[in-house]
């Protein structure tokens, strides 16, 4: 809202019909821009050129070009980012998992010696294929 509350002589400002084609205005002002739109002939057109021109931005919008699919997850994941410095993305929680995992086997293997590793593993294989 602007403040000033339309009536029905004084011609509709720009803010308020975009309010209006925005459902902004309370219905009271709204039943006053409607009859005001229904005599006023030069308000009508700006209506109809503000509805012209927004469907035109709509036009470019959607044309300009193609958005992913996903295009509000990576949004979110984005301002997530940017609002926690340290989340994490599914992928990146993988990529994290991964790299551990690979770090464990290079700590097992360097403390323990992959032969030793071998009977330890064998038992647990043993164990496993009794049930
Ligand atoms: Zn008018």
């Amino acid at each position: 809202m602007n403040g000033t509350k339309q009536d029905l002589t004084t011609h509709c400002s720009p803010i308020v019909l975009q309010e209006y084609l925005d459902d902004e205005l309370p219905q009271d002002e709204v039943t006053v821009v409607d009859r005001h739109l229904f005599m006023c002939t030069e308000c009508k057109a700006e209506l109809t050129r503000q509805i012209s021109l927004f469907a035109d931005i709509d036009t470019v919008l959607e044309n300009s070009f193609p958005l992913p699919v996903d295009f509000a997850d990576i949004v979110v994941a984005n301002a997530a980012r940017q609002f926690h410095p340290f989340y994490f993305g599914i992928r990146e929680m993988m990529v994290v998992i991964l790299v551990a995992a690979v770090l464990s086997i290079f700590a097992i293997l360097t403390f323990f010696g992959a032969a030793e590793l071998l009977p330890i593993t064998a038992r647990y294989v043993a164990i496993w294929n009794t049930f």
